[in-house]
């Protein structure tokens, strides 16, 4: 599928052979020790894609035989190009993506400190790369004859087994570098959006375009501009380290062949 091999500019320790078809992109602030619980960092690349540099990007080795691909996340100035992160994903072999970020509660029955799985998106981005299709570095074709789920049942399965009662979510993927106004959460709200995320569009547009699983899961951190601002009271840290405390067995059981359609 990639007809552009990808030049692998650093390399910090010896690849091993683990199965790894997962990559997690933290886009969460995290303590700096809070994933050694997913094992030790065995790997660490940084990869140059047709689209500019990827990662770093670090395998962490939680047991004999798997191992998980961490990939810090931001939206800010500096953010990757997100067909980058996710070409330098394809080439490493990796399956299925957990993008896991923070978010700003839409929905006003949302709370600070709630996680939330993905279900569906509304993407209001205005980035010119945020599709593969028509790309000599992919070879793509366009497709616009199905419609597709963008989200991987089996992953999302995972999550709602690992977080009972998470709820469902729809979320508009935003990549302005500012809060939303007043008007625009009003108007997000008006659309059907449960929380805005800056980091998950167009990345589930273009893992979809490579076939990959994707899911998002978005912890609130924030109430929308429209709302009374609460003040912060640890809710967030606490709902980050239950989250976290879980992923070990979210690897174990995405680690499983997929039955899913998406690589269809
Ligand atoms: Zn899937």
């Amino acid at each position: 599928m990639l007809h552009t091999p990808l030049e692998r500019i650093e390399t910090q320790k010896t690849a091993c052979m683990l199965t790894a078809n997962l990559l997690i992109l933290v886009a969460v602030l995290l303590p700096p020790s809070a994933l050694d619980l997913l094992g030790e960092v065995v790997d660490e690349r940084t990869y140059l894609t047709p689209y500019g540099e990827a990662g770093p990007v670090a395998l962490r080795k939680l047991n004999e035989d798997l191992a998980v691909w961490v990939q810090p996340y931001t939206g800010l100035p500096t953010r990757t190009d997100p067909r980058a992160t996710i070409f330098a994903a394809r080439q490493l072999g990796v399956e299925r993506i957990l993008n896991w970020d923070m978010g700003i509660a839409i929905n006003p029955v949302l709370q600070r400190g709630q996680p939330v799985l993905v279900a569906d998106y509304i993407s209001w981005i205005n980035h010119q790369a945020d599709t593969f299709f028509g790309d000599a570095h992919t070879g793509l074709d366009i497709n616009l004859g199905s419609v597709r789920q963008p989200f991987c049942p089996e992953m999302g399965a995972a999550v709602q087994q690992l977080l009972p009662g998470i709820p469902e979510a729809v979320c508009v993927g935003v990549d302005f570098l500012r809060r939303e106004t007043r008007a625009e959460a009003r108007m997000f709200r008006g659309w059907g959006a449960d929380v805005l995320s800056y980091n998950l569009a167009p990345e589930v547009a273009l893992a979809q375009e490579m076939r990959l699983c994707y899911a998002g899961l978005v912890t609130v951190s924030g109430y929308a501009a429209d709302r009374v601002q609460h003040e912060p009271m640890g809710e967030v840290r606490a709902s980050l380290s239950t989250t976290v405390e879980m992923l070990p067995s979210f690897v174990e059981m995405v680690a499983q062949p997929r039955r899913c359609a998406c690589s269809s």
